[in-house]
């Protein structure tokens, strides 16, 4: 079985730093009885981890710590140090305390041109530092019509975890996130999530092996909201959930992460 790993992106909000600390302040007080931070000795507790923008990171780290929410970075460059302009480092994001990394979110691919090669190198950079990346694959609107929906999620996934070992999957999170769902209310059935999160274990199962597609984590994302949750999270196949719009409202994101079993 699978450790639930429940995760608010905040994408480019809120404004202020100020903003930023009451919403930490706000979500340390709503945590269940599953979740990590109240039951440390249950393996099976819910993980709950935070990405901030960039600036936010420390102090929101530092506000959430001792609740045991985690905190991530929403993205990195693959190179090491030097001349890239606007550019964040692996090596900084982990001096900050960031556990895990968001690696092809669809934002990312699209408004910012990540292909699967750089993908793929920010990946590997991420488990190289000692981070986890959380994975993001999904098709468009486009290619959910034309049906090529298990090809492009395939393809993105065989692509971007090249060169990344077995032993490194055990690390890997892995977020299906339909682009046609993300930020437009229309939540992916939970039974056709299910269906593809299964196919993604198959794909993971060709690239590695049985043990792999059974261990790794794969959260669904896009329009996740608390009268969602708890139908997908009652699916065998899906194991957490990325959420965007609805980490940003402390009540709305502390049901999705006290989600009813
Ligand atoms: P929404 O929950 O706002 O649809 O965003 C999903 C997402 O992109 C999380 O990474």
């Amino acid at each position: 079985s699978r450790q639930p790993i429940m995760a608010g992106n905040w994408k480019m909000n809120p404004a202020t730093e100020e903003d930023a600390l009451a919403l930490s302040s706000a979500l340390t007080k709503l945590l269940g009885e599953e979740t990590c931070a109240i039951d440390d000795s249950d393996e099976m507790c819910t993980e709950v981890v935070i990405f901030p923008p960039h600036p936010f990171i420390s102090k929101v780290r530092d506000a959430v710590e001792e609740a045991g929410i985690t905190v991530g970075a929403q993205s990195i460059f693959f190179e090491d140090k030097g001349a890239y302009t606007g550019s964040v480092a692996a090596s900084m994001v982990k001096s900050i305390g960031c556990e895990y990394v968001l690696c092809g979110h669809s934002e990312r691919r699209t408004l910012f041109n990540d292909d699967d090669m750089a993908i793929n190198k920010k990946v590997k950079k991420v488990l190289e530092m000692g981070m986890k990346p959380i994975l993001c694959i999904g098709e468009t609107k486009e290619e959910y019509d034309l049906k090529v929906k298990n090809e492009v999620c395939a393809m993105q996934l065989s692509k971007d975890l090249v060169g990344v070992t077995k032993e490194q999957m055990k690390d890997v999170v892995i977020a299906y996130e339909p682009v046609w769902a993300i930020g437009t209310g229309l939540v992916c059935g939970a039974e056709e999530a299910n269906d593809t999160h299964a196919f993604l274990r198959t794909v993971l199962a060709n690239l590695y092996d049985d043990e792999v597609a059974q261990a790794t984590r794969i959260q669904y994302g896009g329009s996740v909201t608390p009268d969602s949750v708890d139908g997908l999270m009652a699916m065998s196949e899906i194991d957490g959930c990325l959420v965007g719009g609805a980490s940003l409202v402390a009540e709305s994101f502390g049901r999705i992460i006290n989600y009813k079993k």
